[in-house]
């Protein structure tokens, strides 16, 4: 059996927290482009050096960048059994391009519906990993709990950018539910509240899908 799954959301609505979640009940990878960005930017490679801009002004990635960094990713061994996608698609170009990768398309998309003003709270007072992407709120420690690294506040998470993003999201990102409604693909949750909430409403959700 493999899962295929999409997290759509605006930036803040918890993909990331819930897909590592859904990952792990799962057993499959949860692939964060965001992460898998940042992490070319620490390295300083050419990706890094062509994205590192973008990502600092809350833009979006050009598309061909995006869709042949995820084909790439999802034709690796550890995706055999299925994958979560947290930040692709982002564009409805991406989502046709991804439909043209995956011969039998994807299972579901997780729609993580919170409220704007929960979302600009959130990613203002937000720090992340600097080794393995996990998110904390401001008033925890300044090390991760997951693996010990260094907790730091992303510079697309400062209020003025925070709202950029916003706007990009609804401009471009929004349209995917229309899209994904269509071919009746979305689930939708309520994202506000205590995370492991949302990852219990989420499971049980998703468990009527694949089954
Ligand atoms: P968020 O927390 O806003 O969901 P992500 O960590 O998913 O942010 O992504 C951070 C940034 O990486 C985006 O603002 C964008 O610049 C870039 N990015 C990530 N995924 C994509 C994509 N599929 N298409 C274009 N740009 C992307
Ligand atoms: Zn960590």
């Amino acid at each position: 059996m493999s899962v295929k799954l999409i997290l759509l959301g605006p930036p803040g609505s918890g993909k990331g927290t819930q897909g590592a979640l859904l990952g792990k009940f799962y057993g499959i990878p949860e692939i964060s482009t965001g992460d898998m960005l940042r992490q070319a930017v620490a390295e300083g490679s050419e990706l890094g050096k062509r994205v590192q801009g973008i990502l600092t002004k809350g833009q979006l990635v050009p598309d061909d960048v995006m869709v042949s960094l995820v084909e790439e990713r999802v034709s690796r061994e550890d995706c055999a059994q299925g994958f979560i996608l947290d930040g692709f698609p982002r564009t409805v170009d991406q989502a046709r391009a991804l439909e043209r990768v995956l011969p039998g398309g994807i299972d579901a998309v997780v729609y993580l519906r919170v409220p704007r003003e929960e979302v600009i709270a959130r990613l203002a007072g937000r720090l992340t990993c600097r080794r393995c992407g996990a998110v904390y709120a401001k008033t925890d420690s300044s090390l991760c709990q997951v693996c010990g690294g260094d907790l730091y506040q992303r510079d697309d998470d400062l209020r003025s950018t925070v709202e950029h993003r916003l706007r990009v999201y609804e401009e471009h990102t929004a349209p995917l539910v229309g899209y994904y409604r269509t071919l009746d693909k979305v689930r939708e949750f309520d994202g506000s509240g205590p995370v492991e909430e949302v990852a219990r409403r989420v499971e049980a959700g998703i468990a009527r899908v694949i089954a």
